[in-house]
């Protein structure tokens, strides 16, 4: 299903001879989630001792033979299905021969001109709301190579192969977007689909996501420029810094009387510039060719359907639905949806409160949203923990939520059982019977403490009767003061105004 876009705002650089546009592509690099590898039987977790996770096969033996991981392929098309992207029933492995000394077999298993996933889309939307769609081109499967270890000999470069073989996707998208801020927001929203799919588990710092910035400049609305493409930037904020330096330095060239080579450069996050790694007529001829050890890859559509029917709701779909039938503010669900664990810890709550309430999702739907992302959200930021981390489950939120629905407790009150369920793993009815928090709804009560306010206050009296109306929240203040914030402020509210009135 589409998504209303918004015409593209493209982000222009200033240069000496007027306006510039930046163009941007990325090619990224998604681990995926696996126990083992693409090809052999070795483990993948990260962290593991240098070459502890290596088999025979991803150390390059003479005579091994590759043997393919199925649900590596499952994990490949379940990503194409959830970009939206064509499935190619039939796909070809191929080699991609270069010399590294973290590359033992000579060669990368990689897929060219055939691979398993072709063109999708994804939506992003931008600080200001404007919702933007970017192509993929493609998305193929290939091996990660090993990795050499600079820093632990003062002569030697170590290799640790337990990367070698592990299982990459690799995402390219279409040069469609316009800005730094587009290349984050892709970036963000390719990792969130990801973790939704449970593809690939997104982490940067463990290299599990990196990618490849290709940029180009250009006069708005020209043809494209030659790009130069920034390799292996792993992280958001060195992404969104690489395009912004990198187009002012292409703009300088160009300016400068000199042309764009088409070329590969590094971007170093400790200076913020990037510089030249080879240029495309050093570039390696990889000499592709389908890796004879292994047949092309066959799917039937039956597969292929059977793998669709176990998508998981998207983001975007599970925003819609938060929005349409849940009637939850635009900005919360955007906020719910971001994260899958924001996402699943929000479901349960609406499902437990619903046990407890007998309410519908729609009639506690923002409550429950306002109580997830204005106050825990607080709580979890202020003592710097993640929602996993949370003390107070989904199950125990939906007990306060419950509490403060069915009136037992007021919103006020609210806030302190929570504070008080954080800091101490309590439930939500314990806390307020210990604390005596049980809202006084009682009319009676509530009814002497009206009448006294009233006598204690002829003044503010004299004045409400001389018809000013505002001092009906004086008196509403006044009892709920001296029922201290228990009082039920709807009954106090509708006993007030009746007093007063006669
Ligand atoms: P290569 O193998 O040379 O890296 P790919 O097709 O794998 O080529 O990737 C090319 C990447 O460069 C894609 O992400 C594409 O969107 C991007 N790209 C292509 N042309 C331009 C351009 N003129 N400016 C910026 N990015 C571009
Ligand atoms: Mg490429």
């Amino acid at each position: 299903m589409g998504q209303a876009v918004t015409e593209p705002a493209p982000q222009l650089f200033d240069g000496a001879t007027g306006k510039w546009e930046v163009v941007i592509g990325l090619e990224v690099h998604a681990q995926v989630s696996s126990q083992s590898k693409l090809f052999s039987g070795a483990a993948t977790e990260f962290g593991a001792e240098p070459n502890s996770q290596v088999s025979l096969v991803d150390a390059a033996m003479p005579g091994m033979l590759p043997v393919i991981n199925a649900y590596c392929i499952e994990q490949a098309v379940r990503t194409g299905l959830g970009l939206k992207a064509a499935v190619n029933l039939r796909s070809v492995f191929d080699r991609k021969n270069y010399f590294y000394p973290d590359l033992p077999a000579g060669y990368q298993i990689s897929q060219f001109k055939q691979p398993i996933v072709g063109e999708g889309e994804i939506f992003i939307e931008l600080a200001d709301g404007a919702v933007r769609r970017v192509g993929i081109e493609r998305l193929h499967l290939e091996q990660d190579a090993g990795k050499s270890l600079h820093d632990q000999h003062p002569k030697f470069t170590y290799v640790d192969l337990n990367r070698s073989g592990v299982a990459l996707m690799e995402i390219v998208s279409k040069p469609d977007m316009r800005s730094s801020e587009e290349a984050g927001a892709y970036v963000r929203k390719l990792r969130t689909i990801l973790r939704y799919l449970g593809t690939c588990d997104g982490n940067m710092d463990q290299g599990s996501m990196r990618a490849d910035v290709n940029v180009s400049v250009r006069k708005p609305g020209g043809a494209l420029g030659t790009r130069c493409e920034i390799k292996n930037v792993n992280s958001m904020r060195f992404i969104q810094q690489a395009v912004e330096y990198e187009a002012r330095r292409q703009i300088e060239v160009i300016e400068g009387g000199g042309t764009i080579a088409q070329e590969t450069r590094l971007y170093d996050a400790n200076t913020g510039v990037t510089r030249s790694m080879r240029s495309k007529e050093e570039a390696h001829d990889y000499r592709y060719f389908p890796d004879p050890d292994l047949l092309p890859l066959v799917l039937t559509q039956a597969e292929v359907d059977a793998i669709k029917a176990t998508l998981p709701e998207l983001p975007d779909e599970k925003r819609r639905r938060l929005e349409n039938e849940l009637k939850i503010s635009p900005y919360l669900a955007k906020v719910l949806v971001a994260e899958k664990e924001t996402a699943d810890y929000f479901e349960v709550l609406v499902a437990e409160a619903g046990k407890r309430t007998g309410k519908k999702p729609a009639e506690m739907g923002q409550d429950s949203a306002n109580l997830l992302v204005m106050e825990l959200f607080g709580l979890l930021n202020k003592d710097g923990r993640t929602i996993e981390a949370s003390p107070v489950s989904a199950a125990a939120l939906a007990g306060l939520l419950a509490l403060r629905l069915d009136g037992t407790i007021s919103g006020l009150a609210s806030k302190e059982v929570l504070a008080e369920m954080f800091a101490t793993g309590k439930d939500a009815a314990s806390v307020v019977d210990e604390k005596g928090l049980r809202q006084v709804s009682d009319t009676g009560e509530i009814e002497r403490l009206v009448d006294q306010a009233i006598a204690d206050n002829p003044k503010q009296l004299a004045q409400f009767k001389a018809g000013k109306e505002t001092m009906l929240g004086f008196f509403v203040g006044q009892v709920m003061k001296m029922s201290q914030g228990r009082a039920n402020p709807a009954v106090v509210n509708d006993l007030l105004r009746k007093k007063l009135a006669g």
